[in-house]
């Protein structure tokens, strides 16, 4: 029987090659009709014999183009019209403008092929792309997804462009930033901003530029989401050169090469960790290192961990080309191209807040209209784990029953924010620290350009509940919408719940940095019953003294400080640690008074105490980067010969809220401190101990409640020897363990968990 039917496909479907495909099949199953990009994903109309048609739908299940996802297929019988043939149609526009746009994607491996195939009209062109790869998120100015609406727009093809991109056979079908050495952007090396440089040719500037870079200068290099500093990793000069001018003493450097066998007898990488560097979104993945070679330490001093990426731009696999002329496995550095914590440079225009970095530029004019750091991620358990989801990873869409439209407006130190509509959560890349008012500015444009994108105009808007957050400044300030505060941790921990759909109670604990609390204390090691909607504070640690607040995230000898003389009163002052001879006599009068007039902020926050553990193994008293104090005691931890015992620890019950006192843990520090016992011993018990804490009161919680599921979130589980101590005292006792996997567990990850707890709440 012949039928006709309508097909709307919904999910990863444009600028992926999904309509040459569908084209493809319909002439392998003889059928006529037509196939078009509509707001929301792709349409089909088919019309042909009903079992053709069946086989059809089949057949384009299994065989979707790699790095496309089909979300949901509805099908609906139309009238048989009796056209012949089968088309391809120009978009279409609907009413309803919620559509999928696809992410950066790397070169795929038959263009690779050609761009180094002599013979081939694109060999050795730094832009080659096709259906299957290329710039995607960085370069779209708007939906539908269509070259004019592109930053390629201005580049008009040539012929033989333009019979590429008009053949539904061809690779190149409908592939919008297509384009050739004639038609194409170029590439260009600079010495000095705004030079008029001489014309080279592609081959001489990339000989040039690996020259450069062997001979160790530091070149800054435009790639898809922004600029990096590249320089050789091996060439300790070098390296430290860049560290010094980025004032970066130790923040750890991410490198590049072409192939893992650059790191073979350096890092372990695993099957899955092998799969995970290759993919299409080629995050940066970390690796545990194995062999510490001398250039290892100047790249990325006191880790355990080397954050490495595969090539992902042609122009990266142009550079290694020229590079492997002085040595089969170059490696470089590649960090990104930004001041401080300010944003990525992007733009030429911009290239001046980085150019005392750099010594040349490569530069070229395609230009970049949504800024994209490069993604990490790592593997735990045989999974990816993602940590920070940019280039690659977004636009991350996922399927979200929301009542309304909603803007959640996320946290501040590592900032997104996310939208709910057409039936999709909507997240962004990570945007920075919104203290800096340039990344706040950037989040202002990037969110600005979701809203024309998916053209919603949300009518509720969540935020957190700390009123100083630059993001919740932007909420408080909107007019006529519904404003839904959200408790950060309760943020937190809603965010793992939607990741795992856990659609019931759970033991909610949330190890995390900082997050304002309804008692206006700075919350932070919590254990809530909780679910999507409420949550009910059970239990969190024993408050202690921030001393000077924020500078005590700055200075975690503050917190130490503030801990010890809890403890041990003014006697701490014979303790003869080195923790508190960081401070003058002055400051430690100070610090007393502050104490003793109870001037000080309180806080739980289970980030405080790594920190403080950090400070009195003499290992960090002042941080240069987020999170470094508890990182290196992580890194110690992980050296340790390990022998599972915890320090003491008491739970009392105050007001029905279990209280965690840490006391007795940092007392037996120091008398460890004193004894001489092995650093390495005393950090990995300190992270034993934190693991023994979240079961003890979750069994206590569980006497309590019945509840059963157990959700992890916050930032302190970042640190995977926690989580996996964490996973393993948990292991045989009868919980469902749930935490992140796609959803950071850090604060990009808060304006998600803000979204499902508005909805519960609209
Ligand atoms: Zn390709
Ligand atoms: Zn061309
Ligand atoms: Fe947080």
């Amino acid at each position: 029987m012949r039928q006709r039917i309508k097909l709307h496909i919904r999910g990863i479907v444009q600028g992926v090659g999904f309509r040459p495909h569908v084209f493809r099949l319909s002439r392998k199953f003889n059928l006529s009709g037509c196939v078009f990009n509509d707001l929301r994903g792709v349409t089909i109309e088919l019309e042909g014999e009903s079992g053709r048609i069946k086989d059809f739908v089949r057949t384009l299940k299994k065989s979707a183009p790699k790095i496309s996802s089909i979300n949901r297929i509805k099908e609906k019988r139309i009238p048989l019209t009796g056209t012949k043939g089968f088309s391809i149609i120009e978009s279409r526009l609907g009413k309803n403008r919620i559509a999928s746009f696809p992410s950066d994607i790397a070169i795929c491996s038959n263009c690779k092929r050609e761009l180094f195939d002599e013979s081939d009209r694109r060999y050795l062109y730094p832009f080659i792309n096709c259906t299957d790869c290329g710039p995607r998120f960085s370069i779209i100015e708007d939906i539908p997804y269509d070259r004019k609406k592109t930053t390629m727009r201005n580049f008009k093809m040539c012929g033989s462009c333009l019979k590429e991109y008009k053949n539904p056979l061809d690779r190149r079908f409908h592939a919008e930033p297509d384009a050739c050495f004639s038609c194409g952007p170029h590439i260009r090396l600079l010495k000095k901003l705004k030079e008029i440089t001489p014309v080279l040719d592609t081959q001489e500037i990339l000989q040039k530029a690996s020259c450069l870079i062997k001979g160790g200068k530091i070149i800054a290099i435009k790639g898809i989401g922004g600029y990096h500093l590249a320089c050789d990793a091996k060439n300790a000069k070098a390296v430290s050169r860049l560290r010094k001018l980025k004032n970066r003493p130790t923040k750890p450097f991410a490198v590049m090469v072409e192939n893992i066998s650059a790191l073979s007898g350096v890092c372990v990488a695993q099957g899955a960790e092998k799969k995970l560097l290759a993919c299409p979104s080629r995050p940066i993945t970390l690796l545990r290192i194995k062999d510490k070679k001398p250039w290892i330490n100047e790249v990325c001093p006191e880790q355990n961990f080397l954050g490495a990426m595969l090539c992902y731009a042609p122009l990266h696999y142009l550079l290694f080309y020229y590079l492997k002329q002085f040595e089969k496995f170059p490696v470089l550095v590649m960090t990104s191209g930004n001041k401080g914590d300010l944003p990525l440079v992007a733009s030429e225009d911009e290239l001046c807040q980085i150019e005392e970095y750099a010594d040349f530029f490569l530069v070229h004019n395609r230009r970049i209209h949504v800024k994209c750091d490069d993604s990490i991620a790592r593997i735990f358990n045989g999974k990816e784990i993602i940590i920070r989801k940019a280039r690659g990873y977004t636009p991350d869409f996922v399927n979200f029953a929301h009542k309304k439209e909603i803007l959640a407006c996320g946290a501040e130190l590592k900032s997104t924010f996310s939208i709910a509509a057409g039936g999709h959560l909507v997240n962004s890349p990570y945007l920075g620290d919104l203290k800096n008012y340039a990344n706040y500015e950037l989040y202002l444009k990037t969110l600005s350009h979701y809203k024309k994108i998916l053209d919603v105009a949300p009518q509720v808007v969540a935020h957190d509940l700390h009123p100083s957050y630059m993001s919740s400044q932007y909420a408080l300030s909107l007019k006529n919408v519904k404003k839904i505060t959200v408790q950060h941790h309760h943020a937190h921990l809603a965010s793992c719940l939607f990741e795992n759909n856990i659609n019931k109670r759970a033991i909610g604990i949330c190890f995390d940095g900082a997050g304002l609390g309804k008692d206006d204390a700075i919350w932070g090691g919590e254990f809530f019953i909780t679910d999507k909607k409420n949550y009910q504070r059970a239990g969190h640690f024993k408050y202690f003294g921030l001393l000077g607040a924020d500078k005590a995230v700055e200075e975690p000898a503050r917190i130490a400080f503030s801990m010890l003389y809890d403890i041990f009163g003014e006697k701490l002052f014979k303790l003869n640690l080195n923790c508190l001879d960081y401070f003058k006599r002055a400051e430690k009068n100070i610090f007393c008074n502050l104490i003793k007039d109870k001037e000080t902020v309180r806080s739980s926050s289970a980030g405080r105490l790594f920190d403080a553990a950090a400070s009195l193994l003499n290992l960090k008293h002042k941080i240069s980067y987020e999170a470094e104090a508890a990182v290196s005691l992580e890194m110690l931890a992980g050296r340790a010969k390990t022998s599972d015992c915890a320090y003491g620890f008491s739970i009392s019950r105050e007001n029905g809220i279990y209280i965690v006192s840490w006391q007795d843990i940092f007392s037996e520090i120091v008398r460890d401190l004193k004894t001489k016992k092995d650093k390495a011993a005393i950090a990995y018990k300190f992270h034993f101990t934190m693991a023994k804490i979240i079961k003890e009161v979750s069994l206590l919680l569980r006497r309590d409640t019945g509840i059963n599921n157990i959700a992890l979130s916050g930032g302190v589980f970042q640190n995977f020897l926690l989580l996996n101590l964490t996973l393993k005292l948990f292991k045989g006792k009868g919980f469902n363990v749930y935490y992140h996997k796609r959803i950071p567990t850090n604060d990009s990850g808060v304006s998600i968990g803000q979204a499902v707890v508005a909805n519960e709440n609209i």
